[in-house]
């Protein structure tokens, strides 16, 4: 699936915005994607799951991508995703979640000695939640081996220090900038918050 037929999914669902907006990590940004629109309709998420698996499969340097024992993503906003990625690949699928502000696993998730994980996120922007979910996978005794997204917005593979490859099923060049530097704050504009307005209590979007 190229990225324009990913995007056909996103704006039939509303779930990919144009305009000025403030993301959940605070940086300022054009284009905003709220993955859990598409993914409430689930013949998108299963469509949009499948690509990903082919995607994994490609990708040369993600050989072992698809020998996992286990997709972990981390809630809210990645619990669905994972949930349909573990599906297409045939695997287990569990999520981590904050308490008191702390990423953890809960809900009696554990994980065998050395289980292989496939971490997955929806929208990938600085991948700071996410290696707090690799710090919890490896307290726990598993090892991530390879990391995925429904877009990446970052720019690079935010886990190339760790030595984790990455596959996005799109990649998008996304601009985001500090309010400092934003360009639309500069000429006057006020960000809208999609995540906080459009979808109170459930968060997430970025
Ligand atoms: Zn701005």
């Amino acid at each position: 699936m190229d990225t324009s037929a990913v995007f056909d999914h996103f704006r039939a669902s509303g779930a990919m915005l144009e305009g000025h907006f403030e993301l959940s990590s605070g940086l300022h940004a054009e284009r905003y994607f709220q993955c859990a629109l598409v993914l409430s309709e689930p013949w998108r998420a299963e469509a949009l799951a499948e690509a990903f698996e082919q995607a994994l499969q490609s990708t040369s340097e993600n050989a072992n991508a698809t020998a996992v024992d286990c997709v972990v993503g981390p809630a809210m906003g990645a619990v669905v995703w994972a949930q349909e990625v573990g599906r297409a690949l045939g695997k287990r699928a569990i999520f981590t979640e904050r308490k008191d502000g702390s990423m953890c696993l809960r809900r009696g998730f554990s994980f065998r000695p050395g289980e292989r994980v496939l971490l997955v996120e929806d929208v990938l922007t600085t991948g700071g939640s996410a290696r707090e979910v690799i710090a919890v996978i490896e307290e726990h005794g598993a090892e991530v081996v390879a990391c995925g997204c429904l877009v990446n917005r970052s720019g690079k593979n935010p886990f190339e220090d760790l030595g984790l490859p990455l596959t996005a099923l799109v990649t998008v060049d996304a601009l985001t900038w500090t309010p400092l530097e934003c360009p639309h704050c500069a000429s006057g504009s006020k960000p809208e918050k999609p995540g906080s307005r459009a979808q109170a209590g459930i968060g997430g979007g970025a």
